[in-house]
This record gives structure tokens, sequence and C-alpha cells, in this order.
């Protein structure tokens, strides 16, 4: 989908998703949450790009890599300038895929929002893995996903179908992040907690 009529319009707008991976990608699901973080446009960070870091590509890329046997990880992915890379084992479920997808969608808001809140976070200035654990295990409870035993990437189960149903509650969920004060991002999810703990109750897991 291209970017609202307020963005500017540099080259294509729209999101880029590679699939290099066995498993076939919800594309138009993870177009919806990053809409929701207000990542499927024009990326911020790219609309003052001099040194071309973005190159001609000035809107959120990901690539799913090929799958490669390796050891348990917990979250496979990387994020760099606007392009989330994901790396799946041969075990690995779209449920799990999707939960990656997420940690990188938190990843690419920080970076694009908040640069200066992403740069401490990456040199461990302050203790962020919460704020990812926390948006990415709550996101992913909420667009229905579960988690058998042993919680290990072949054990996440995630119906799509489900999921585009509850994308109005992730955006609801995701806007309690994007509108809350930049210096209560470390911070974050401890309000959050509190408010979304009556849901995550009704919802199945
Ligand atoms: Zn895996």
């Amino acid at each position: 989908m291209c970017a609202t009529l307020s963005r500017p319009t540099i080259g294509s707008c729209k999101m880029r998703i590679r699939n290099y991976g066995r498993l076939e990608i919800p594309r138009e699901l993870w177009r919806e949450l990053a809409r929701a973080m207000k990542l499927d446009g024009i990326l911020p960070g790219a609309l003052h790009d001099e040194l071309g870091i973005y190159g001609t590509c000035k809107t959120l890329r990901v690539t799913v890599r090929p799958p490669i046997p390796r050891k348990p990880s917990a979250c496979p992915q990387s994020y760099t300038f606007g392009h989330i890379s994901i790396y799946p084992c041969p075990a690995c479920t779209l449920g799990f895929l999707t939960s990656c997808y997420l940690d990188g969608l938190m990843s690419a808001w920080l970076h694009q929002y908040h640069e200066d809140l992403y740069e401490q976070s990456i040199c461990g200035y302050w203790d962020d893995r919460p704020l990812f654990t926390f948006f990415t295990e709550r996101a992913y409870s909420i667009l229905g996903g579960t988690i058998n035993k042993p919680p290990v990437c072949g054990n996440h189960r995630l119906s799509v179908r489900k999921a585009r149903r509850n994308v109005p509650a992730f955006r609801e969920f995701a806007q309690t992040l994007l509108s809350c004060k930049r210096v209560n991002v470390p911070t974050w999810h401890r309000k959050a907690g509190r408010r979304w703990r009556k849901p995550n109750q009704r919802m199945q897991r």
C-alpha cells in the first residue's frame, strides 16, 4: 500500500518483503503490522539520508533468508537501516518467523522514531530486553499466537486468518507505545503491562 498523502513520495513507497525461505510469508499481515507501527511508507530516517545508506529503497525492507541448521536462538533476526533480516532454521514455523518479525519491527520503530534511544539500546546503556521481550510476546499473543512446550521455534503456532482478524487489537496495543512520551519508551512495558493484563487473560494461549 502506498504511503499516505501526508508523506513525501521518493521512488517506490511500497514496503519490500523478500522471501528465500521454505514457508510462504503472510505478506499482507506483515504489512498491516508495519502499518500499525507507522513503518509501512517512506521511512523517516531515509528522508535525511545524505550518505545514501538506504540506497534507492526508502521503505522498510524485510528479507527471510534460506533456512540453515543451527542451534536454537531466541530471535534470529537482525536490523540495520530499514532492513530486517530473519534467519530461520528448518524447524522454524510461520508463528516463530512472525515473532522474529515483530522483534524487528520494534528495532525499526526505535531506530526510525527515537534514534538516540535506539543507539543507547544497542550500546547496552539501558536494559532493553524487557521492552523488546514484552512487545514481541504480547503482540504475538494478541495476534492469537501460541507456544507449546518446550518453547522452541518449531512449537510456535499462528493462524494467519486469526491474526489478521486481530490486527485492530494489535494496532490499539501498538498505539500505547507509539503515543507514549519519549522519556517513557524504555519503561513503556510496565504501564502497558497493567493496561493489557485483563484482555490478555481472555486470550486463548
Ligand atoms: Zn528454527
